[in-house]
C-alpha cells in the first residue's frame, strides 16, 4: 500500500494535479465529494481527512458525527473535465469512525461486507454488468429541465432522428477517458431514451462506474444544452428507464452459475439464486426501486416487470436468463426490475444478500414461464407462484420492514435511516394533491 501510496503522489506531480475530489454517496446513492488541495493528498492518502458526518443523509448520528474518509487507491483517477486548465483528480472513499473502524452505514461499506459473506460461503466473485436507461430532455430559456424529450427517435434509431447521437457518443467518449469500459451504447424505445452498456466487472466497482456514469452524464449532456435524467418515469405512456442487472458469481475462477448438463446451462447455485432473489422481491424492490416514481414503471405494457417470476423467453421476466450459450463465462441472470435512481451499493448488496440466501436454504425455483400473463386467470398465477411486485413505494417499504434478511444486508443503522426517509418521502406524496386529481373531480364533483 506504501508504494501506492508513492505512485499516487508522483503521478500527482507528474500531471499537475491541482485539486483532489475525495467522493463517496449518501445513503441514497447521491455523490458527495469533499475537494482537497493538492498538498493535503498525503494525508488524504493516509485516511487523516475528517468531515462531518452529520449533514449528510442517512450519516446522521451527532455523537458519532466526526468521520474520515478512507481513500481506495486503486480507484485514483484524473478527470477529463478541467476547468481552466486547472487539473482535478478523484478518489473514491470508504467511511470510517474515529477510532478506524468501518463506519456501518456507508453504502460502500454495506456492499463490501455483503461481498464478504459470500466470500465465506465460497464465492470469491461477483460480477454484474448493467444496461442504464435514462431520457436525454430539453432545457428551457432558464436552463431548467422539461418534459420535452430532444428526439423523437425509437429503439436503435440513427442519426438524424437520433439527435441525441453526439451527446451520446460524448458521454461514452468521456466515460472510456475514465476507464470505465462501455460496451455499448444505442437510442432506446421512447423518444429522447438512451442505453448505455457497461462490460460485465466485479460489482463494487460497477458500482463505482454507475456513480460516475450518471455524474458524467449530467455533465456532458449539460454542454450539449440538454439534461440526462435517470428518474424512472418521467413521461407519462412512454417506457420508463430500468437498471437490468446481469449477475453471475464465481468459484476458484469458474462461473458457479454455468452447469454444462442443464437445458439453460444453469447450475443448482443459479437455481437457488434466482429463487433467493425470487422470495426476497419485494422486500429488494425497496432498494432496488426507491422512489415514489419508481411504481409506475413497474405496470405491464412497457417491458417493465410487475410480476415475480423467470423466464428464458419472455418479454417482461422479473429475472431472465438469457439464451444459453456453450461459454460458461457467458451464463449469467439478469435481473430487470431495478432502476438506476436506486443507490447501487444498496442495491447491489440486497440483490446478493437475497441470492445467498436462495443459495444457503438450497431454495428451488418455480418453472420458468413462456407464455404470456395477460391470458392468465389469478389461479393459474397461483399455480404458477407468480405474484405482483410492490405496486408502490409504501408497500415496499412494508415488505422491507418484514424482512430481517434483508434488513441485514445493510445494517440496523442503514435500514433504520433509509426506513425513516422513505417512509417521509411516502407521506409528502400522500398528502400532495396530484394533476390528476383535479382533472377527475374538480368539475365531476
Ligand atoms: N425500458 C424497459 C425497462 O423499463 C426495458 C426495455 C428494454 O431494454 N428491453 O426496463
Ligand atoms: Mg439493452
Ligand atoms: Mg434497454
Ligand atoms: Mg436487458
Amino acid at each position: 500500500n506504501n508504494i501506492a501510496k508513492a505512485d499516487i503522489l508522483r503521478q500527482a506531480f507528474q500531471d499537475d494535479i491541482r485539486y483532489v475530489r475525495l467522493q463517496f454517496t449518501d445513503l441514497h446513492g447521491t455523490l458527495k465529494n469533499v475537494e482537497i488541495p493538492v498538498n493535503q493528498l498525503a494525508e488524504a492518502l493516509d485516511g487523516k481527512i475528517m468531515f462531518d458526518g452529520s449533514s449528510i443523509h442517512g450519516f446522521v448520528r451527532i455523537e458519532e458525527s466526526d468521520m474520515y474518509l478512507q481513500p481506495d487507491l486503486s480507484t485514483w483517477l484524473m478527470l477529463p473535465f478541467s476547468p481552466d486548465g486547472i487539473k482535478i483528480a478523484r478518489l473514491i472513499c470508504n467511511i470510517s469512525l474515529p477510532d478506524g473502524t468501518p463506519f456501518s452505514a456507508d453504502p460502500r461499506g454495506i456492499l463490501q461486507r455483503v461481498i464478504h459473506e459470500a466470500k465465506e460461503l465460497g464465492f470469491d466473485e461477483y460480477r454484474i454488468g448493467v444496461e442504464l436507461e435514462f431520457f436525454l430532455l430539453k432545457l428551457d430559456d432558464r436552463k431548467k429541465p422539461t418534459v420535452q424529450p430532444n428526439d423523437q427517435g425509437g429503439y436503435f434509431d440513427i442519426a438524424p432522428t437520433d439527435a441525441g447521437e453526439n451527446c451520446r457518443r460524448d458521454i461514452v467518449l468521456t466515460l472510456q477517458q475514465l476507464g470505465i469500459a462501455v460496451a455499448s451504447s444505442h437510442h432506446e424505445t421512447a423518444p429522447g431514451q438512451h442505453e448505455i452498456d457497461l462490460h460485465a466487472a466485479d460489482a463494487l466497482t460497477v458500482a463505482d462506474h454507475i456513480t460516475t456514469l450518471k455524474m458524467v452524464a449530467r455533465t456532458i449532456s449539460r454542454i450539449h444544452g440538454l439534461h440526462a435524467t435517470f428518474m424512472p418515469k418521467p413521461l407519462q405512456d412512454e417506457d420508463g428507464s430500468g437498471l437490468h442487472c446481469h449477475l453471475s458469481l464465481g468459484r476458484s475462477k469458474e462461473n458457479a452459475f454455468y452447469h454444462v448438463g442443464d437445458q439453460y446451462h444453469l447450475s443448482p447455485v443459479a437455481r437457488s439464486f434466482i429463487a433467493g432473489l425470487l422470495f426476497h422481491a419485494p422486500a429488494i424492490t425497496a432498494i432496488t426501486n426507491p422512489l415514489v416514481n419508481s411504481y409506475k414503471r413497474l405496470i405491464p405494457g412497457y417491458e417493465a416487470p410487475a410480476y415475480t417470476f423467470w423466464s428464458t423467453s419472455h418479454r417482461m421476466p422479473f429475472v431472465r436468463v438469457p439464451s444459453a450459450t456453450d461459454t460458461p463465462t457467458d451464463t449469467q441472470i439478469e435481473l430487470r426490475s431495478p432502476d438506476a435512481s436506486c443507490n447501487p451499493y444498496l442495491a447491489f448488496a440486497a440483490i446478493l444478500k437475497a441470492g445467498l440466501d436462495g443459495v444457503s436454504n438450497r431454495m428451488c425455483p418455480p418453472d420458468p414461464i413462456h407464455h404470456s400473463l395477460v391470458t392468465m386467470s389469478e389461479d393459474e398465477r397461483f399455480q404458477y407462484q407468480i405474484t405482483p411486485l410492490p405496486t408502490s413505494l409504501e408497500q415496499a417499504i412494508e415488505a422491507l420492514e418484514e424482512n430481517e434478511i434483508i434488513q441485514d444486508a445493510l445494517g440496523m443503522h442503514a435500514f433504520s435511516h433509509y426506513l425513516q426517509a422513505k417512509l417521509w418521502e411516502w407521506e409528502q406524496y400522500r398528502k400532495t394533491v396530484h394533476p390528476w386529481e383535479l382533472d377527475h373531480y374538480l368539475e365531476r364533483y
